[in-house]
């Protein structure tokens, strides 16, 4: 057996792992870290990403924590004259509703300790002067910072004309956008591979605890019969949807469940979404647009009548590939019933219907591809390893020298350098920001934030 010895093991190469590795080795060089993971490096969850950013979350941590990671990308995008496509058109939240009361407390809520006070939300309806910017360029660093609402009908179509003209609210997030979430990955990857990070192409399968360290079996897929024993000081779970495989090997349960989603991806040889278009989601429940015999159809099977009942908001939408790329994004996290992790998830048949349907009732101009998506197209999915409360899990386990860094939802590409940078700090014993107990597995302990965070209406998810 080969016998190998690190001062950490970050077990997942994932996005977050990945992050992890990157952030070990910029805080604190000298130390030695082998990050362990079977497969190509984001090639599980990391590669199914919407690949899309916010800092807009029903609570101040999380606004607080994805502000920081936004930081930290643009501090790469500067450093790699943005190799990683960084853009910034914001996220588009549409409604019907006519009031938007409860929409601004949550917005003021989730941006309390936004530092520009008043001027952060910003009010607009269609007798006002105050100037709108409208997202023309996707340039992060010229777009502006907080949130416009644009209030009434003729106002949403003055600026955005291919919504649909019910849509009576548009909820403007600036601090939103894409990534190139591949090349992001790659770049953290090579710098610490540069800094003289190691890499492991094995999968974990026992982990044991000598009371100073940890001695982590790997099994080597390509000759079965060497075996790796790696012992390290202490070890980093950042294994994804197996997150809880890798606490099972020293007696630990995580609290987190993963639920399967789905995207498609097509070619609009239509052009029916303008590339200008920001991210855009659809807040408002709906009834698919099924036609009578449709929905009759599916209203007489008891495995699809569920499609004609009413589906939950946020169904979203996206152009991709920049200005001068043709395809677009959709997505719709309706599946809420979590479920065992296979390496390649059994995807619903019917999604891509179900989710072009969905979306035209935002763009009508989707219409024209019911029952005729074209040929070049991409049905994927992934899974959301997530906590109850939707907030990752980062930091300390209960074992002496392991730690955590998961349960990243739908936000671990944007979350993955905030989330990184905090747990290599806990691992070095280095100063931790605000957020970092309420984020950590210890949260569990402080009953007043469990009892305020089971009481939001929303969770963040998308
Ligand atoms: C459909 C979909 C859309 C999404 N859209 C967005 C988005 O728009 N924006 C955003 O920010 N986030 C998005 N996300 C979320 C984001 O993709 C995930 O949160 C993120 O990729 C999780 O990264 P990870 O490194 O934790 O997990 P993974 O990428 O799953 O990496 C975990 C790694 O651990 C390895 N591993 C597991 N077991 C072992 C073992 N025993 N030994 C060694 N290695 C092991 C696995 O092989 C894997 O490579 C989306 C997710 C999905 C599913």
């Amino acid at each position: 057996m080969k016998k190998y010895h690190c001062d950490i093991a970050v077990i997942g190469a994932g996005i977050v792992g990945i992050a992890t590795a990157y952030y070990l080795k910029q805080l604190k060089p000298d130390v030695s870290v082998v990050l362990i993971d079977p497969v190509e490096p984001m090639s599980f969850t990391s590669a199914q990403s919407g690949e899309n950013y916010r800092n807009w979350w029903p609570h101040p941590v999380m606004t607080s924590f994805t502000d920081h990671s936004i930081d930290l990308m643009q501090e790469i995008a500067l450093k790699t004259t943005n190799r990683i496509n960084m853009m910034r058109r914001g996220y588009l939240l549409c409604s019907r509703a006519s009031t938007i009361d409860n929409l601004l407390e949550a917005l003021q809520f989730g941006y309390s300790q936004a530092e520009a006070g008043a001027e952060f939300i910003r009010v607009h309806n269609a007798s006002d002067n105050v100037a709108y910017q409208a997202p023309h360029l996707p340039d992060w660093q010229s777009a502006p910072d907080g949130v416009d609402i644009l209030q009434g009908a003729p106002l949403v179509q003055r600026h955005f004309a291919g919504v649909s003209e019910d849509i009576n609210v548009l909820v403007h997030i600036r601090r939103a956008g894409s990534i190139d979430s591949h090349s992001f990955g790659q770049y953290m990857l090579q710098c610490y591979k540069d800094a003289g990070g190691e890499r492991l192409v094995n999968a974990v399968d026992s982990i044991s605890n000598t009371g100073s360290g940890f001695v982590i079996n790997v099994n080597d897929t390509v000759e079965n019969a060497s075996r790796v024993s790696i012992t390290a000081t202490q070890l980093v779970n950042a294994a994804g949807p197996y997150l809880n495989d890798i606490a099972a090997m020293f007696g630990e349960t995580l609290p987190v469940h993963n639920i399967l989603q789905q995207k498609i991806a097509f070619e609009d040889v239509h052009q029916a979404i303008s590339r200008t278009l920001p991210f855009c989601i659809d807040l408002d429940p709906q009834q698919i647009d099924w036609t009578n015999d449709e929905r009759d159809v599916l209203a007489g099977s008891s495995e699809y009548r569920w499609l004609t009942e009413i589906m939950p908001g946020a169904i979203h939408c996206r152009p991709d590939g920049g200005d001068n790329g043709k395809w677009v994004k959709l997505g719709w996290a309706f599946n809420d019933r979590p479920s065992s992790v296979q390496r390649n998830p059994e995807l619903l048949d019917a999604f891509p219907e179900i989710v072009i349907r969905g979306a035209a009732r935002m763009h009508p101009s989707l219409k024209q591809y019911y029952n005729s998506l074209p040929r070049a197209h991409r049905h994927y999915g992934g899974y959301y390893t997530m906590t109850e409360e939707n907030w990752p899990l980062v930091g300390a386990m209960q074992t002496e020298g392991a730690f955590v860094v998961g349960a990243m939802s739908g936000f671990g590409t944007m979350a993955a350098c905030a989330g990184g940078e905090l747990c290599a700090r806990g691992v070095l014993g280095l100063p931790l920001p605000d957020y970092a107990a309420a984020l950590s597995p210890a949260r569990y302990g402080d009953a007043a934030l469990m009892s305020e965070l089971a009481s939001l209406s929303a969770k963040g998810v998308l």
